[in-house]
C-alpha cells in the first residue's frame, strides 16, 4: 500500500506548486503540512472503505486512485496540534492556491474536499488513469534563490548547502569553505545560513 507525504513523489511542476504554496502560506504566517501525495489503487480503496464498510466519516468518493495516482495532487492540514482540519485555514490556503494556477478541491460543488489541491488542467479521471498528464510549463529558475538555498540546507549536509552557494556564485569557492572543519566552527551552520539568508534579502 503507497501513501506517499513526500513532496518528491510528486510531479515536478506539482512539487514546484506545492513549495510555493507552502512559501506563499508561510508569508502569511500559515503553517501548511503536506499529509499525502502519490497514492496506489490499494490506499485509495482503503480510503473509499472509510465511512462505508469501515468506521469513519467518508473522505473521498473515488475508488481508484486518479491525480493522486499519477504525482498531480497532495493533501494538506494545519501543522499546528489540535487544529489541523481549521476551516478558516483551509480557505485562506485554497485561495493562494487557486492564485498559483492550482485546481483546489474545496471549490468542487459536489464533493468538497478542502485540503486537497491538483493540477490537472481539464484532464477527465478516466483520462488521467490511462495515464494523460497535463501539459507543464516550465518551471520558472533562479529568483527567489535565497528562499531556496534555505529549504536546501535544511535537508542536505553543510557540505551539499555550500556547494548550492557556490554554484550560485554567492561565494567564489567552495573548496575553502569545505577547506574548514565546519564541525568546530564557533558558529552554528545553520545560524550561519539564516544571518546570510537576511542579508541577502535586504
Ligand atoms: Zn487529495
Amino acid at each position: 500500500m503507497i501513501n506517499s507525504r513526500n513532496i518528491n513523489d510528486l510531479q515536478p511542476y506539482v512539487k514546484y506548486l506545492a513549495q510555493k504554496l507552502i512559501d506563499k502560506a508561510e508569508e502569511q504566517g500559515l503553517k501548511v503540512l503536506i499529509t499525502s501525495t502519490l497514492r496506489d489503487k490499494e490506499y485509495q480503496a482503503y480510503l473509499y472503505a472509510q465511512g462505508r464498510t469501515r468506521a469513519g466519516q467518508i473522505v473521498t468518493n473515488l475508488k481508484t486512485p486518479t491525480a493522486h495516482g499519477s504525482g498531480l495532487a497532495f493533501d494538506i492540514c494545519q501543522n499546528i496540534k489540535g487544529k489541523e482540519w481549521d476551516i478558516d485555514f483551509f480557505n485562506k490556503v485554497g485561495k493562494i492556491g487557486v492564485t498559483l494556477g492550482l485546481e483546489w478541491g474545496g471549490n468542487w460543488k459536489i464533493f468538497v474536499d478542502r485540503p486537497h489541491f491538483q493540477y490537472v488542467q481539464g484532464l477527465t479521471n478516466t483520462q488521467i488513469r490511462a495515464g494523460m498528464l497535463p501539459k507543464f510549463p516550465k518551471i520558472p529558475t533562479g529568483g527567489g534563490g535565497a528562499m531556496k538555498i534555505e529549504k536546501s540546507w535544511q535537508q542536505e549536509t553543510g557540505e551539499e548547502a555550500i556547494k548550492q552557494l557556490s554554484l550560485k556564485k554567492f561565494i567564489n569557492n567552495s573548496e575553502d569553505w569545505l577547506a574548514k572543519d565546519l564541525e568546530k566552527e564557533t558558529v552554528p551552520l545553520w545560524l550561519f545560513f539564516e544571518m546570510f539568508n537576511r542579508f541577502l534579502n535586504q
